[in-house]
This record gives C-alpha cells, sequence and structure tokens, in this order.
C-alpha cells in the first residue's frame, strides 16, 4: 500500500476523468428509487451527497445531512454481485437449420472494462468468496473475463448501519486489501492510497496534495470509532460444529413461523451464489436459449431431485441456508459465508435477524425456549 495523499474534495471529479481516459465504463454509487444503488455514473456531483441510512430489521430509509460527504452511507441492497455474476444470463444457443440438424453455440458477450467506485471492505470480502468460487471449483469463464476487467475503488467505511457488524466476522470497517485503490473521507476531502500496480499508476495521475498528520488522525479516529459504534456480532468466527449439532433445535421452528420464504436474504446476500438453469425456447421449435438466473434454497424446487423434494418446508430451507453460510462454507472456502454486511437483516420483510438467530442457535435448546 502507497503512501496516503489527500484528493481535494472539490478535485474528485478528476478521478472520473482518469479513469473514462483509461477505457473504464464508471459506476458509482446513486440515490434511485429510495435507496442507494451501484450504475453508470461519471459525474462526481451525482453521488449521494449528505445522504445517509437508517437501517433496522426490516427497514431501510434514506436520511437527509447538511453535510458535503457522499459516502457517509453503509451499503444498500446491491453488491458488486450483479455486476459479476448476473441475475440472469444466456450461456448458449442451440438452432434447428432448414435440413434440421441442431447446432449449438456458446454465447459470448465480451468483457467491458468497469471501475466500481465507493466499494465497501465487506463487499471486496465478498469479491474473494466469488473469486474462490467462480475462478476456482466452478470456473466460469463470463466471470474471470469480467473480473479481469474490474477495477475497484473502494472507500472505508465511516457510517455503518445499526444491522452492520463486519467488525465480528473480520472483513471491515477499514478496507485492507482486494481493491485498486481506496479512499477515506473526511469533511475537506480523501486520503487516497493505491494498493495494486494499476491503483499506483492512477494516483500519479490525480492532483493530490500530501496528507497531513491530522488528516491522518482523523481518518483512524473515524474508522475505529466505525468498528467500535456496531452493535451485532456473531458468537464467534466457526458456528460450523454448534450448527450442525443441532439441527434438530427448537430455534428452526421458532423461525420458520416467521420466515416467508421469499429469498429477499439471498437476493442481496453478496456472497450467496445459487443458480438454477433454464431452457427458453422458441414455440416453432427453431431455437432455444439456456439461461442461467440467480435462486434461492428457500424455494421448494432448489431442492427437488429425482422426483422429491429434499427439503419440503421452511424449518428446512431456513436451516440449510444458514447451516451452509455459517458453518458448511468452512469446509468448501476455508471461512464463513457471512461478511457482516446485515442486508439480510434489513431487507428481510419480517426482521429477522442472522445474528440473533446464530446466538439463540448457540444457547442449549432449554436456555432458548426460557427466553
Ligand atoms: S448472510 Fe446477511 S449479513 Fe452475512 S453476508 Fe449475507 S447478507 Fe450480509
Ligand atoms: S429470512 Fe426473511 S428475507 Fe429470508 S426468506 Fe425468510 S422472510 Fe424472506
Amino acid at each position: 500500500m502507497t503512501e496516503a495523499h489527500c484528493l481535494p474534495r472539490a478535485r474528485l471529479q478528476a478521478l472520473f476523468d482518469r479513469l473514462g481516459e483509461r477505457g473504464f465504463r464508471c459506476i458509482g454509487p446513486q440515490v434511485r428509487d429510495g435507496a442507494i444503488v451501484y450504475d453508470d455514473l461519471s459525474d462526481a456531483s451525482a453521488l449521494p451527497v449528505g445522504i445517509g441510512t437508517h437501517q433496522a430489521p426490516g427497514r431501510y430509509r434514506l436520511e437527509h445531512y447538511a453535510h458535503a460527504r457522499c459516502f457517509a452511507w453503509s451499503n444498500g441492497p446491491q453488491a458488486l454481485k450483479p455486476l459479476l455474476f448476473a441475475p440472469e444470463e444466456p450461456l448458449w444457443q442451440v438452432t434447428r437449420g432448414a435440413d434440421g440438424r441442431v447446432t449449438f453455440a456458446s454465447i459470448e458477450r465480451p468483457a467491458q472494462r468497469r471501475a466500481v467506485i465507493g466499494v465497501r471492505a465487506c463487499d471486496l470480502a465478498a469479491l474473494t468468496l466469488h473469486d474462490a468460487h467462480f475462478l476456482g471449483a466452478a470456473a466460469d469463464p463470463g466471470y474471470a473475463a469480467r473480473r479481469a476487467e474490474l477495477f475497484i475503488v473502494a472507500v472505508d467505511c465511516s457510517h455503518p448501519a445499526d444491522t452492520c457488524f463486519c467488525a465480528s466476522t473480520g472483513d471491515g470497517p477499514a478496507v485492507t486489501g482486494g481493491a485498486d485503490l481506496t479512499l477515506t473521507e473526511l469533511d475537506a476531502g480523501f486520503l487516497v492510497r493505491g494498493l495494486t500496480d494499476a491503483g499506483r499508476s492512477l494516483m500519479d495521475a490525480l492532483p493530490l496534495l500530501p496528507a497531513s498528520s491530522d488528516d491522518l488522525r482523523l481518518a483512524k479516529a473515524e474508522i475505529e470509532h466505525a468498528a467500535t459504534s456496531q452493535r451485532r456480532q456473531l458468537p464467534g468466527r466457526n458456528l460450523r460444529d454448534v450448527l450442525f449439532a443441532n439441527l434438530d433445535h427448537p430455534r428452526w421452528d421458532d423461525v420458520a413461523e416467521r420466515c416467508l420464504a421469499c429469498g429477499n436474504c439471498v437476493a442481496v446476500c453478496p456472497t450467496c451464489f445459487c443458480y438454477t438453469e433454464r431452457e427458453d425456447a422458441a414455440l416453432d421449435g427453431s431455437h432455444s436459449t439456456h439461461l442461467r438466473l440467480w435462486d434461492t434454497c428457500y424455494s421448494a424446487e432448489h431442492s427437488y431431485l429425482h422426483g422429491r423434494l429434499l427439503r419440503a418446508n421452511t424449518r428446512t430451507r431456513y436451516r440449510q441456508w444458514l447451516t451452509h453460510k455459517l458453518g458448511g462454507w468452512h469446509d468448501q472456502y476455508g471461512r464463513s459465508g457471512c461478511v457482516g454486511c446485515g442486508r439480510c437483516i434489513a431487507w428481510c420483510p419480517t426482521g429477522i435477524d442472522i445474528t440473533a438467530e446464530a446466538a439463540a442457535l448457540c444457547k442449549p435448546p432449554a436456555a432458548e425456549t426460557d427466553t
């Protein structure tokens, strides 16, 4: 990591301009439909200036403040996931020719150079997990091509939501790696550090000033406060043994009473990667497109195998999600599948809180029944 330098707030547009000159399509946070989402953004003035978020179980609201900061919010519903692992992606097409022969052709879309600005530490941790999956066991060429063209400008998190618990999973709020460039926002501007050769090269092209010792002290204090202000936490980082030893815990019935099996938690989770495949066939039989779509382990169909449903009720589907997320991932990827972003808490319509469920499951059944 390079020594930090300061980018004055009034010069932030230079970051977008230099990335554009290098052929990157810039993607950044912006307010849309009452939430902060990532989409094309080449104008720094379109960042969510003076916007914060209030998040609680089953609740996400934007708040407006009289300050000029543009990254003083915690994550919205999106992570990097949709940019690299599309919600719907055509994989191949089969065509029937005039002679009746069928031809299969893979659908390849050239990957664009994209730069994402504003990525948080929890989502970088999730990206590392997706890399392990899609560049490892799953060996997905589309993901690999998109990943190779991605430039990441991360931002230290200074305003975690009430639902965040990245400090307890060890994934935030400070950015420690996984990005090309990292920013720490202060009132007057941004501390900038290059983490890769590409990031350091971009730094060289920005109108930077030396960072003062006061800037460095303030940045450190803000990040420390962001960590210590988080009130939620998971009960330990490896829950594998305790969860698998409690598959008949009464809490599974309790949570199944509250869970709608809607799959919102899976859709917003930056690490979930279940998918299904579907054939989109033309009615005249001339061609068919094979699609990959996000799926959820909360749906009955996702557990359909050889004529029967393996997980026939919400109790077993919620249990599948949680035991895999907090337990099975340790065997597959060497760590928990939860990076503490808190999205599944805020976007659950009934406010189910993964930290509360995990804590309840760690108690002996009798103690849990008493609470
Ligand atoms: S399980 Fe919930 S808190 Fe953990 S990474 Fe997924 S959405 Fe975030
Ligand atoms: S835990 Fe919440 S978001 Fe997830 S499936 Fe159940 S009701 Fe939906």
